[in-house]
């Protein structure tokens, strides 16, 4: 029997049911795939807040764009930052005007930089998950042993395992399980998500690895069982990569932090600890900014939750398309609004 087959059969009979795939990766692989149009009826994928670029603030982006604006600062950042929008005005913008904006392909990139410009500071803007997180803390140690004095970080890393938290505690959310982020879990093992209560699977890219774990995910529900299972077995232990996360915990230490559209997640963001102050872009450079005031009818925070899907916000394909995006989900490669939008017939 086919997987598709076997999907059809567990979900037959069963109340509507909800999945939330975490990371925009598997947004887009779903879609690529066209996993969604041969689903059964009742069984419905929605995205959940797994591109780091989306839940990236306004005021980030403003704090970047005041450093891009000081004499004697190169930034470096990967490229899908560049027309996320601060309050005002976007890094794109802002490089156009003639401040020094870089793209990076690896944080380690930024240490070449720095030394290739010893009378400039160079600010890495350090976006993104577990995933990336430990590679930006392995740029902040070699800077150090390198002895690279000019190289800054301004940390906007997060954590996903707090973010399910909160979204499970949230009552507009209705989630029935969850297709847990392959790549994030790598690094954190999928013991990290065993706090979760109702059903989980961490899933691979290739369309058999995300169906197997669907398949997984219904079996659960029919069997009334909620438990972490691992369907990535290739690549993720329970336990995750110890080396990564020792040298994430040497470099950074949790922190409370601002999702956008999310609000204020406990412990869901990474702070470079004080031993390494002399690398940390807020220590060094302190900057005062204000809450942004920035208004828009963009609705990425329920985007971002599941609450919503993007053909669901007004400004969908009309105000806010890719080459003029209203809001993060629509610039990032892998944002929930530009998958819907690039991959569009869907089954809504
Ligand atoms: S379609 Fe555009 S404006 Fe609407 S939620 Fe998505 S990014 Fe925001």
């Amino acid at each position: 029997m086919s997987l598709v087959e076997t999907i059809e059969n567990l979900a037959r009979g069963k109340k509507n049911l909800r999945f939330m795939e975490v990371c925009g990766t598997h947004t887009v692989a779903i879609f690529r795939a066209g996993i969604r149009n041969i689903l059964p009826e009742n069984v419905e994928l929605v995205s959940g807040p797994g591109c780091p670029v989306c839940v990236t603030g306004d005021e980030y982006i403003d704090a970047a764009i005041a450093y891009a604006k000081m004499d004697g600062v190169i930034i470096a950042t990967f490229g899908d930052m560049l027309k996320v929008p601060g309050s005002a005005e976007n890094l794109a913008e802002v490089a156009a005007a003639g401040a020094d904006v870089r793209v990076i392909y690896s944080p380690l990139d930024c240490i070449k930089i720095a030394q290739e410009n010893p009378a400039k500071r160079v600010i890495f803007l350090a976006v993104g998950f577990e995933t990336t997180a430990p590679t930006a803390a392995a740029a902040v140690l070699a800077a150090r042993n390198l002895g690279v004095t000019n190289l800054l970080f301004l940390s906007a890393q997060k954590l996903v395992p707090p973010a399910l938290k909160m979204l499970l505690a949230d009552s507009a959310v209705r989630v029935d399980g969850f297709l847990l982020p392959g790549h994030v879990a790598v690094v954190t093992g999928a013991d990290a998500f065993r706090f979760l209560q109702v059903p989980a699977v961490v899933a691979g890219f290739e369309p058999e690895e995300i169906l197997l774990a669907l398949v997984n995910l219904l079996r659960q529900v029919d069997e009334g069982r909620a438990e972490v299972a691992n369907e990535y077995k290739s690549v993720v232990r329970a336990e995750g990569n110890l080396a990564a996360q020792k040298i994430l915990a040497q470099v950074y230490e949790p922190v409370d932090a601002e999702w956008r559209g999310l609000g204020v997640i406990p412990k869901s963001g990474l702070k470079m600890r004080e031993e390494f102050a002399a690398f940390d872009a807020e220590k060094v450079l302190p900057l005062e900014i204000k809450k942004s005031a920035r208004k828009t009818a963009c609705r990425c925070g329920e985007v971002l939750r599941g609450v919503i899907k993007p053909v669901e916000c007004p400004l969908f394909g009309k105000a806010c398309q890719p080459l003029h995006a209203v809001g993060p989900c629509m610039i990032s490669v892998e944002g929930i609004c530009a998958a819907w939008y690039k991959y569009g017939g869907l089954r809504l």
